[in-house]
């Protein structure tokens, strides 16, 4: 068999999918090139509040209305009540001592809640991915992508200006003829293989693996640890983090009751573990972190544990003549603050638009060219950040100040973006707004160098002071002990400091759903 397309899209989960359909629906002829099938598990579900409003501009600019409802919890559940999902209202993280139970004191030095949204109508969600991803080959084969799943691909072969995609199908052969190649199979696919394309070494972040599973009869941790009551969103329902020395843990909760968990550990904690063993592994980190036990008493996996030796990657090219990777190809750094999807989907837009802008080769380049600038610096600030944290699990007040610095960022950016004015925070991280960029840098490196006494002190003030000009959530109020709900009048009292009318605030109130936050339950019932 041989096709001749435009553009040939190799990995079919979601990015692979909404980049064909956004191709397509630019006039671009398009195959979709799987090596498996779906459904299939695949890792990476929770998404953030940037996140969602990525989904809704990508809907909107390529004209993918059925892409819209999956921006938001309430509309995901009304309009596909079959495709799993999870509540997401914010993030919670709790600091756990090794071979202790969780406690706490009433500063609640060992959490940080940051909400997302406030109240479950407009919550983020977490995407189970096997319906999810399945759900947007479908949409692909009906929009009129060349959809082949089982299909193995040898190294492209160039061909005059084009690429040919020799490979297997059903044990027939098979030709793509391609203008040109989008790699969306993940890290370490299949550019990195065949092309070849060379891994880079991190250059902040420790050497680090993954361990996860899915799993049944996970006890929500309100539950199991003795928490304040009034929390600004029901613990649970949230992306979970439990942080230790050595590494963090992962708890996602689908509505379905299925839970998605996992650790990301650095290799001294993993091979003290010994990571390779799987559930043994797992038992025995669990076994050491009480209060995480107690949540996992009842539990058990319902698909194979999975261990990732290496977490991290990052290929050395972003573009190449007549190819590009997607920024899920081209690195991943590490699943604390979920920025995978979002640095993916502003990838899938400014990829889309790269190839679609010109006929003409020089300025379709040169537009290739910033894409792989702009992906290299939103995963290099990234990288700092994440690492940072790493460097921080030791010292929790100090690991909650440097997450301010990205709960800053995305909120000051989603605020941007809802009033239309995106240009004013530039880039994931806002790495394209020189003042905070020159600060996150200088603050994550003299993070890395796990600073103790005055140094320390001074980073912590650095850090808060940093924030201020970005804070649009109330971040730098310490009345709130590290609890941060969705206030309206944190916005309205950064009005007048971002240079925004009174107005323009109550329209975007009205127009995204903002309303003043209900207290959560006590126990943690939505
Ligand atoms: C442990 C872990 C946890 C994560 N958690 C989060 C999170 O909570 N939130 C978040 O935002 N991000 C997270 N991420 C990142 C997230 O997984 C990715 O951003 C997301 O999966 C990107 O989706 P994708 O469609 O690009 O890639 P994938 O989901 O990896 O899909 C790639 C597809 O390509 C196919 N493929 C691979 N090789 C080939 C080949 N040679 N030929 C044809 N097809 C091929 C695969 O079968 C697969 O279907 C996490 C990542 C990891 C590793």
């Amino acid at each position: 068999m041989r096709h001749r397309v435009d553009v040939a899209v190799v990995g079919s989960g979601f990015a692979g999918s909404l980049t064909a359909l956004a191709l397509t629906r630019r006039g671009h002829s398009v195959a979709l090139l799987e090596r498996g099938r779906h459904p299939r598990f695949a890792i990476g579900e929770s998404s953030t509040p940037l996140a969602a409003l990525l989904v809704e501009e990508l809907a909107e600019r390529y004209d993918l209305p059925r892409l819209r409802p999956f921006a938001k919890w309430g509309t995901w559940r009304a309009a596909h009540p079959e495709i799993g999902c999870g509540l997401k209202r914010g993030f919670s993280f709790f600091r756990h001592t090794w071979d202790a139970p969780f406690c706490d004191d009433p500063d609640r030095a060992g959490q940080l809640l940051v909400a997302a949204s406030p109240h479950d109508a407009i919550g983020d969600t977490h995407w189970y991915r096997p319906d999810f991803d399945a759900f947007w080959v479908r949409e692909c084969g009906d929009a009129g992508v060349l959809y082949l799943d089982e299909t193995a691909l040898a190294r492209p072969r160039r061909h005059g200006e084009r690429l040919m995609l020799i490979g297997v199908r059903h044990g027939q052969p098979l030709t793509i003829d391609a203008g040109f190649v989008v790699d969306a199979s993940g890290p370490r696919g299949f550019l990195a293989h065949t092309w070849p394309i060379a891994e880079e070494v991190p250059r902040f972040l420790p050497p680090t693996q993954a361990l996860f599973a899915h799993f049944e009869g996970v006890e929500r941790f309100d539950a199991c640890a003795p928490l304040e009551a009034g929390p600004p969103f029901p613990v649970d329902d949230a992306a979970l983090h439990h942080v230790f020395d050595g590494g963090w843990i992962w708890v996602l909760r689908f509505a379905s009751g299925r839970v998605s968990a996992g650790a990301a550990l650095t290799d001294a904690l993993a091979s003290r573990l010994g990571a390779a063993r799987g559930e043994t592994a797992w038992r025995e980190l669990l076994a050491h972190l009480p209060s995480i036990a107690a949540q996992f008493r009842d539990a058990r996996a319902v698909t194979p544990f999975v261990h990732q030796p290496r977490l991290a990657y990052r290929a050395s090219q972003v573009v190449g003549p007549g190819v590009a990777l997607l920024p899920s190809a081209v690195g991943i750094v590490d699943p604390l603050l979920s920025t995978g999807f979002p640095l993916t989907l502003l990838g899938i837009g400014r990829l889309v638009d790269a190839l679609s802008a010109s006929a003409d080769p020089a300025r379709r380049d040169a537009a290739l060219a910033r894409y792989a600038e702009q992906t290299r610096a939103e995963l290099d600030v990234t990288e700092r950040l994440v690492a940072a944290l790493y460097a921080s699990f030791c010292d929790f007040p100090l690991f909650k100040r440097l997450a301010l610095l990205y709960f800053a960022a995305a909120s000051f950016a989603e605020t941007m973006r809802r009033l239309g004015r995106a240009e004013r925070a530039p880039g994931f991280l806002l790495c394209g707004d020189a003042r905070f960029r020159v600060a996150l840098v200088g603050l994550t490196e003299r993070a890395l160098a796990r600073p103790t006494g005055a140094a320390r002190d001074a980073l912590l003030d650095d850090v808060e002071r940093a924030i201020v000009p970005y804070d649009v959530a109330g971040l730098g109020d310490r009345s709130r002990r590290d609890w941060f709900p969705v206030e309206v009048q944190d916005l309205r009292d950064a009005a007048p400091r971002l240079g925004i009318a009174p107005h323009e605030i109550d329209a975007l109130v009205a127009r995204c759903g903002l309303t003043t936050p209900r207290p959560a339950a006590p126990g943690g019932a939505a």
